[in-house]
């Protein structure tokens, strides 16, 4: 394709070039010819970018050439290899996975990347959730954990709350571990009056209160990273990924404020102090590490996982290293893949960014930077806090160890 974009912009500053023209006719063919090529090359970008249409790549103006799929690379020298496996095991506590996956096949996997136990966040509730624990929890429990969901689809019955705590009490029983609570909740989920329901509605407040008598930690993930809820223009970092997920993009009046999500979430941990809550993707907040840290700070019973966002934290290496330590005991591993997962691989990228000093490394593996257009640094954490956050923080959230 970007033989043809070339044509094409060669062929239209010929074209501009020639434009005073009149007189010569061999001058003229030429510009027909000119022209044709154009039309063709126009022709052939256009059937080549519909086949292409989800692969983006950079494009540069320097003094005036354009300079197409710039993938420039890294001539940095390394002084030590990637690290294959943690130095600790690894509890990923953010992980998500369908029944189609077979239990042997992730152990296989975990035991190659030096993982202990992995949390699927997606068990669902009801028949889906019994199946779930049924193939994994049994297989394995210690290894093989399951958090359920809610069926948001009640919220207009007027015994919402009690089924829910019901459908709560009956997944613990079986064996699930927690509850994870998924984004829709304060963004898109609506009630019987057209209205989003907030976080922070009532109505959940029994759920609330039942997780913590359970012991059961509720992972939720609100908002999402700054970008999202910024205008789709050329002034937003995360401008490549949401043209390419344009319905990632929660910017404009159908959707609540950020602040708004963000601050319903808070008072829900602040009025539910015996329940533990786990703020998906640093609680959403990485881009300000600084207000997560207040947060921590004002809620004792509030941790944080890192899935997702070392490519966040890894671009403030100073900021986050500072941040990691300070709040050692508050953070969880967690990745938003599953051992095994062929797209976007990030375990060993992960081992990288926590325990070496290398710099200037991409946080993906992939053709093309899926988040921001960055790179990241290691924070090369001491071993009393990789240890914690590894895999001690989630034992103790989990009641695994006293
Ligand atoms: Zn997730």
């Amino acid at each position: 394709m970007n033989v043809f974009i070339k044509m094409l912009i060669n062929c239209f500053f010929c074209l501009r070039q020639n434009k005073d023209y009149t007189a010569d006719w061999n001058k003229h063919a030429n510009r027909t010819r000119k022209l044709y090529t154009c039309v063709i090359a126009l022709v052939l970008a256009m059937i080549q970018g519909c086949a292409n249409r989800d692969k983006i790549s950079q494009a540069l103006y320097i003094k005036g050439d354009l300079v197409l799929d710039y993938q420039p690379r890294s001539n940095l020298v390394r002084k030590h290899p990637t690290p294959c496996k943690p130095k600790y095991p690894i509890i990923d506590v953010h992980t998500h996975f369908s029944n189609a996956l077979s239990p042997a096949f992730l152990i296989e996997k975990m035991d190659a990347l030096g993982i202990k136990a992995i949390i699927n966040l997606s068990g669902g509730y009801g028949v889906k959730l019994e199946e779930m624990l049924e193939k994994f929890s049994h297989y394995n429990p210690d290894r093989l954990i399951i958090f359920c969901n809610l069926d948001f689809s009640k919220i207009d019955d007027p015994d919402f709350s009690e089924q829910m705590v019901e459908s709560l009490r009956a997944a613990h029983a079986k064996g699930a571990k927690g509850l994870k609570i998924f984004k829709t909740l304060g963004l898109t989920v609506k009630d019987k009056t057209g209205q989003i329901v907030a976080i922070d509605d009532v109505r959940f407040d029994p759920i609330w209160d039942k997780a913590g008598e359970l012991g059961m930690p509720v992972l939720i993930h609100s908002a999402d990273p700054v970008a999202f809820f910024k205008p789709t223009d050329r002034f937003n970092e995360r401008l490549m990924q949401l043209k390419r997920h344009p319905d990632w993009s929660f910017s404009g009046a159908d959707f609540p404020e950020r602040e708004t999500i963000i601050a319903q979430r808070n008072r829900v941990i602040a009025r539910h102090p015996h329940t533990l809550f786990i703020g998906a993707h640093v609680g959403n907040s990485a881009e300000d590490l600084m207000m997560i840290g207040r947060l921590l700070d004002s809620y004792p019973n509030l941790y944080v996982d890192v899935a997702g966002r070392v490519a966040e934290l890894g671009r403030q290496p100073y900021t986050a290293r500072k941040f990691l330590i300070k709040y050692q005991d508050r953070v969880l591993f967690g990745t938003d893949r599953y051992p095994g997962k062929a797209v976007q691989p990030r375990y060993k990228i992960y081992y990288r960014f926590f325990q070496t000093d290398d710099e200037y490394f991409n946080y993906y593996d992939h053709p093309f930077p899926p988040t921001g257009e960055w790179k990241i640094y290691g924070l090369f954490l001491p071993d009393t806090v990789l240890e914690k956050i590894y895999f001690k923080n989630a034992e103790r959230v989990l009641g695994l160890r006293q």
